[in-house]
């Protein structure tokens, strides 16, 4: 695409654009006056641009955000396949209604910015940030040391990426550092003498993390949660969620430490 003139009554209205998005904004404006056969940018075309885009927003908005990580593409760090969490996580946000909710609370304003985000990562790398959703979700497969005797071959110790296996080569056990480990899984998968096996696996949950003008990371509810735990701990946040936030308050907002704390009493494991 050719290098587009902007008139100045354009240039000041691509200003009052966030600078954070300004630049895509700028491209896609460019873009779609390039379509229309047009060299130079004005007014007009950044008005339209800005309103196919608020139309586009409106028709797209749910009310909620799930995501997940790249894993079922064939990641070969998987702890778990969450596919079928993915899908019933889907159903229950579609369920709760949440757009409906926030029309009312927000009315025409409605933003992107104010949909209840969820996301599930199948490791702890986290590529889908669950640290900054409103709840965040990490696959995990916890390991066990069984009596079979370790052959002291430091498969595991090479492939473990946070240095939580400790080897005693005089009575060929193996320990694991409960505090260290990452629930990852990666040790059992490389264990040729069934010394480290899979004890379970299922999930870690965060709850109320976000970014935005105040960020702050989502804290983690102890213990290890089966996909049933996991939806009725969305049920729970959904129902917390609708009862307290007002005028399109974020999760992360109105989630203080004593409603963490009630959250861990009921859903926290050991
Ligand atoms: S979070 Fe883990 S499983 Fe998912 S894409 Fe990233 S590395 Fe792969
Ligand atoms: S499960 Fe724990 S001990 Fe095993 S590789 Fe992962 S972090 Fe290391
Ligand atoms: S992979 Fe298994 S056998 Fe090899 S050192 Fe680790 S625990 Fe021992």
């Amino acid at each position: 695409m050719k290098t587009m003139e902007w008139t100045p009554e354009a240039e000041a209205s691509i200003k009052k654009v966030p600078f954070f998005v300004r630049k895509k904004v700028r491209r896609r404006v460019e873009a779609e006056a390039s379509d229309a056969g047009k060299t130079i940018v004005g007014l007009a075309d950044v008005k339209a641009t800005q309103k196919r885009y608020l139309g586009r927003m409106a028709s797209e908005m749910k009310g909620y955000q799930l995501d997940a990580c790249f894993g079922p593409s064939g990641c070969p760090n998987r702890a778990l396949r969450a596919d079928t969490l993915v899908e019933r996580l889907e159903g229950r946000l579609r369920e709760a209604d949440l757009l409906n909710f926030l029309k009312q609370e927000v009315g025409e304003n409605l933003k992107f910015h104010h949909e209840f985000r969820v996301t599930v990562a199948e490791c702890p790398n986290a590529c889908s940030q669950p640290q900054i959703k409103d709840l965040g979700i990490i696959g995990a497969s916890v390991p066990a040391v069984t009596e079979e005797p370790c052959s002291g071959c430091d498969a595991c110790t090479e492939i473990c990426p946070d240095d939580a296996i400790r080897l005693n080569t005089d009575d060929a056990t193996a320990e694991i550092e409960g505090a260290r480990c990452l629930v990852c899984g990666k040790c059992i998968g490389v264990c040729p003498t069934g010394t480290l096996v899979e004890n379970r696996s299922g999930y870690r949950v965060l709850l109320g993390g976000k970014l935005g003008r105040h960020p702050r990371l989502a804290e983690p509810l102890p213990g290890i949660h089966t996909e049933e735990d996991v939806l009725d701990i969305l049920a729970a946040c959904l129902e917390f969620y609708k009862q307290t936030s007002r005028g399109g308050q974020r999760f992360a907002d109105i989630f203080r430490p004593e409603d963490f704390q009630r959250f861990v009493e009921r859903f926290g494991k050991r």
